[in-house]
């Protein structure tokens, strides 16, 4: 079980709709409700343009906060809200709701599941929650601990509530449920742990379960659920990847035609991620890494179309799908859109899912390009990693990851939060499977790690991000907007020929759809990752974001540069023309300036517990030991912190906090290294102490 993910810094180091009317369903008709925010995407086809223009490239400026909310919370913050009749309905780490008068910012109600704080160890990438969904007077949304949950919408109180996957297996929910025609629909995340990957429709009145769809076979051995998943049996070979999961998460992206009658669902990375474990027998490994086609009524399958057949980088298609009518050598087509992970961007006829085009976004090397006859991306020989590690882009954070894109149908352009950074993947040749932990059939490569703030700041400057306007006709960079840093938020277009963005460093910003130039732009003192929305109650109109930082970098690709803005707690921050002037933003966390235990240790101890450290703890805990401020860094643990490691990592002392014990996957040894590492991680700051010997 030679996960490692982190490498991520380390390895760079190295270089330096068309919409219509369903009359059963009100909320299909956005044309109608101009001023509410009623679907995750705003509609179906998930643009997230709104069609209000009071607030314009004209008056941008003048537009100050309105009122905010404090979640009191200060993990990843990833909610999209839904406003319908005056009410915000947004949700929280952890999977806590609020509703929330969408005019004052006033609690309405709070409805919090108790998630069980020691399932955070079955989570990648932080505790977070990206929404609800509301249908009729309800309201629907996941729990981390894979629950489906239905709320009265005007009390909070609970009609129903579904456990939605098998506990013995490490599945979380983080992504928000769609509706449509009366099926609720939830997939949920777990590849990195090693998971089976399915979605599931369940009833909005009554929560009973209408259908499942498996997004990768099970034992080929045992009755298959579906043609579909016989088919995509023969597509893996060699291995015993059912034993591990398979992969091929629903995670996040949906989203629904109307007219055809299709939803659309993004699949995720393999379980592992490497392939030469999962199928070492080779094979496309269906249906991974694919955009699927199915009838909502009843999951069948219609088309499916694979971004990276074999996926061996978590080169998941789970990122944002956009359905648009665009105009292609003279002709309308109805496509599909999507920037997945593997960095190229995808125009996909969504009646049948043929490639229309595809061009990376971002630099790659790990392909050539997208072959138009055949539709396979054409793989790069010199980044195989069976036998050599490759550094690689993009990592496995991708060239985009979850923020959701925009597409304005007045300018053309879809808007894409971009990112670029690499990643050495190598091959695990003694992989084991241990489900209580990651397994992604990588080896760490400690020479990649960088071992002192030096290297540390070569890797940052290398890692950044980029808000790319991309046309998709013509399939190529329109103008971008350059970040210091990647992981920035998702993107709202409106009407009002303005986009607009939270990134990273803790600015709001709205830009000129068509030319780029920034028009507007507020220090909220916390990094953003959420998207923002729009709505209009009593003729004005608000801007609406969730800030807090969080989310897979945060955690584990912590940098110099990220210590500028501590997470703090999350807030709802709501602008419109008029609004104050932001008040001073957040107070920064408090360096401790601790005094560590002294240790008689030797080299190799610390070598091994970096290994070991880089195993299990970078994921949350970032790698070198140096946090993201999202939670503890643990080269600042105090006397008592040091005392109580082994009942902590051992004894799970702090499960309730989210840090569940790790004794099945550490020794009392091993748990002794990495301690015994992170006190040498702690005295390179030059701010921690050793204790006198006693
Ligand atoms: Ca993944």
């Amino acid at each position: 079980m030679k996960n490692h993910f982190l490498v991520l810094p380390l390895l760079f180091l190295i270089f330096s709709c068309s919409e219509s009317v369903d009359s059963k369903n009100p909320l299909v008709d956005f044309n109608s409700s101009p001023n509410e925010w009623l679907l995750h995407g705003r509609t179906y086809a998930e643009e997230r343009h709104s069609p209000l223009d009071q607030i314009n490239t004209s008056n941008v400026d003048q537009i100050g906060l309105s009122w905010s909310f404090e979640t009191g919370t200060n993990r990843g913050h990833e909610t999209t809200p839904i406003v319908k009749d005056g009410v915000m309905f947004i949700t929280a780490p952890w999977s806590v709701v609020h509703a929330l008068d969408a005019k004052t910012g006033d609690l309405l109600w709070t409805h919090d599941p108790q998630v069980e704080r020691a399932w955070a160890n079955n989570a990648c990438c932080d505790v977070v929650n990206r929404g609800v969904a509301l249908y009729e007077n309800s309201i629907f949304f996941g729990t981390l601990d894979g629950r489906l949950i239905s709320l009265d919408k005007d009390t909070g109180n609970e009609n129903w509530s579904i456990l939605t996957i098998d506990k013995s297996w490490p599945y979380t929910i983080t992504g928000a449920p769609r509706i449509v025609k009366g099926n609720v629909i939830i997939g949920n995340g777990g590849g990195e742990f090693g998971v089976r990957g399915y979605v599931t429709a369940y009833d909005v009145d009554s929560g009973d379960e209408l259908w499942r769809f498996y997004t990768v076979p099970g034992n080929p051995n045992e009755p298959f659920e579906s043609p579909e998943m016989e088919i995509a049996a023969k597509t893996w070979s060699g291995g015993k990847w059912w034993e591990y999961g398979g992969g091929g998460t629903v995670w996040d992206s949906m989203a629904y035609d109307p007219v055809l009658d299709t939803l659309y669902i993004g699949t995720g990375n393999g379980s592992p991620w490497n392939r030469y474990v999962r199928s070492p027998g080779g094979g496309d490994n269906l249906y991974l890494s694919s955009i699927v086609a199915l009838d909502p009524d009843t999951g069948d399958y219609k088309w499916h179309y694979q971004t990276t057949p074999g996926d061996s980088w978590d080169y998941t298609a789970t990122q944002h799908m956009i359905l648009a009518d665009l105009e292609i050598n003279g002709q309308i087509r109805k496509v599909i859109m999507q920037a997945p992970k593997n960095g190229f961007f995808y125009v996909i006829d969504r009646t049948n899912g043929e490639l229309i085009s595809a061009e990376n976004y971002v630099p790659i090397n790990w392909a050539t390009h997208v072959d138009m006859e055949t539709g396979r991306p054409i793989e790069n020989p010199a980044n195989n990693y069976f036998n050599t590690p490759a550094l690689t882009t993009p990592g496995p954070l991708g060239g985009h990851n979850w923020q959701p894109m925009a597409f304005n149908p007045d300018t053309g352009l879809v808007y894409i939060p971009a990112q670029e950074m690499l990643f050495v993947y190598s091959h695990d040749k003694d992989f084991k499977y241990n489900r209580k932990t990651w397994n992604t059939g990588q080896q760490v490569e400690m020479t990649y790690l960088p071992k002192n703030p030096d290297e540390l700041a070569m890797v940052d400057k290398a890692t950044f991000g980029y808000l790319l306007a991309w046309d998709p006709v013509a399939q190529k960079e329109v103008w971008r907007e350059q970040y210091q840093r990647p992981w920035s938020g998702g993107l709202l277009s409106t009407a009002g020929d303005l986009v607009l963005q939270g990134t990273s460093d803790g600015r709001f910003i709205a830009f000129d759809a068509a030319s780029g130039e920034m028009l507007w732009s507020v220090d909220t003192g916390q990094g953003i990752i959420a998207p923002p929305i729009t709505y209009m109650i009593d003729e004005e109109q608000y801007i609406a974001v969730q800030v807090g930082y969080g989310g897979a970098y945060a955690l584990a690709g912590a940098f110099p540069s990220a210590n500028k803005n501590p997470a703090q707690n999350g807030r709802m921050l709501v602008f419109k023309l008029g609004g104050e002037k932001m008040s001073p933003p957040v107070q920064s966390i408090a360096k401790v300036n601790p005094v560590v235990p002294s240790m008689t240790t030797d080299a190799l101890t610390i070598a091994r517990g970096e290994y070991e450290y880089h195993e299990h703890c970078q994921f949350c805990h970032g790698a070198g030991v140096i946090g993201g401020g999202v939670i503890p860094d643990l080269r600042y643990l105090d006397e008592v912190g040091h005392k109580t490691f082994l009942g902590v990592i051992l004894g799970g002392m702090h499960s309730e906090k989210g840090m569940a014990s790790f004794k099945d996957v550490l020794s009392l040894e091993q748990a002794n290294q990495i301690q015994a590492y992170i006190i040498s991680q702690a005295k390179l700051t030059g701010v921690t102490q050793e204790a006198a010997e006693d």
